[in-house]
């Protein structure tokens, strides 16, 4: 008989499924109308209600199928009184079918992070800005982002009512990515994503030195990785603090599996590890193709000013 499948590929494949329950969990809370938005930080750091419901849907289904693994999401939540109405315990067939990387096959429970953003790009979500929001589930070994699940709950939701609504894109390193079509973006142009919300001084300076043909400020760190891997942007630029690791985890490793290449504003690779600190102080910097000519460009001044 055939050998199970190796752990990655069943937290992959559970991954996935879990995202769509989160992505019609997001659906459902707008469709209610009371999104029961609360402030954390600021006015800029908001939760909902489909913040809330999702992290515990996330966390609490993929800890009870995989009970040794280390799940961190952002929202700091219990997960002990979860309902069973938001238990997923579905998984994808066809992820399931697919060879795991031979360097991966081994990897057991305890070895592996998932960092969780259960909704990401909040602020655009309150705002009606349906498209910016994603389900981030990011799987780490070793301190690397190896595999990534991001879930696009109102993709087309601009293209009518016949149009399927929402997309799960998924990739390991070492297999490609999954649900989209990579798409290069103009040759020769130099097309900058950056935040909507989270601007500073700093991170229009470091934008301007990069003397951009076009600048498109959206929300979302999965949002501006789908810019990328679609051929919309050729860099995504954040110089700030305020993304964490939950944030850059599953679009790292999607990007990676595509050829592409994640950072810090300064050039360093993140590590995930539980231990690490969430917050990516030192900023992002990542692209699709042409990362040196980007990197290149950082002015010295703006990577002082961000210490990892
Ligand atoms: P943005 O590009 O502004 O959508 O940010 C990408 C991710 O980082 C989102 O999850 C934001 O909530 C988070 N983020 C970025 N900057 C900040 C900040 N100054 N305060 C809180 N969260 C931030
Ligand atoms: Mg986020
Ligand atoms: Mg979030």
């Amino acid at each position: 008989s055939m050998a199970s499948p190796a752990l990655l590929m069943r937290v992959v494949a559970s991954a996935y499924s879990v995202a769509e329950k989160a992505a019609t969990i997001v659906r459902n809370v707008m469709s209610a109308g009371d999104l029961g938005i609360v402030e954390k930080a600021g006015p800029n750091d908001l939760q909902t209600k489909a913040d809330r419901l999702v992290q515990m849907s996330i966390c609490a289904s993929l800890a009870r199928k995989f009970p040794k693994v280390t799940i961190i999401g952002e929202e700091e939540l219990p997960t002990d009184d979860v309902t069973e109405d938001l238990i997923e315990d579905g998984h994808c067939e066809e992820i399931l079918k697919k060879p795991c990387p031979a360097q991966y096959t081994g990897i057991k429970e305890e070895e592996l992070v998932i960092w969780v953003d259960p909704l990401d790009g909040t602020k655009e979500y309150t705002e009606g800005l349906l498209d910016h929001v994603t389900v981030l589930i990011g799987i780490a070994y070793g301190g690397k982002a190896i595999a990534g699940v991001i879930n696009q709950p109102y993709y087309n939701y601009e293209a009518g009512a016949n149009a399927v609504l929402g997309r799960t894109i998924w990739g390991v390193l070492g297999m490609g990515a999954f649900g989209f079509q990579l798409t290069e973006a103009p040759a020769g142009k130099h097309i900058v994503v950056t935040t909507r919300s989270h601007s500073s001084a700093l991170v229009n300076e470091c934008i301007t030195a990069l003397n951009p043909d076009h600048v498109i400020r959206v929300g979302g760190a999965g949002n501006k990785v789908i810019q990328l891997i679609e051929g919309k942007a050729s860099a995504y630029v954040f110089a700030s603090p305020g993304c964490k690791k939950w944030d850059t985890c599953a679009p790292e490793a999607i990007l990676h599996a595509v050829g592409g290449k994640l950072t810090d504003i300064r050039g360093n690779s993140f590590q995930y590890n539980k231990e690490v600190k969430h917050m990516n102080s030192a900023g992002v910097l990542a692209t699709l193709r042409n990362y040196d000519y980007y990197a290149s460009r950082i002015p010295n001044t703006v990577k002082e000013s961000l210490v990892p």
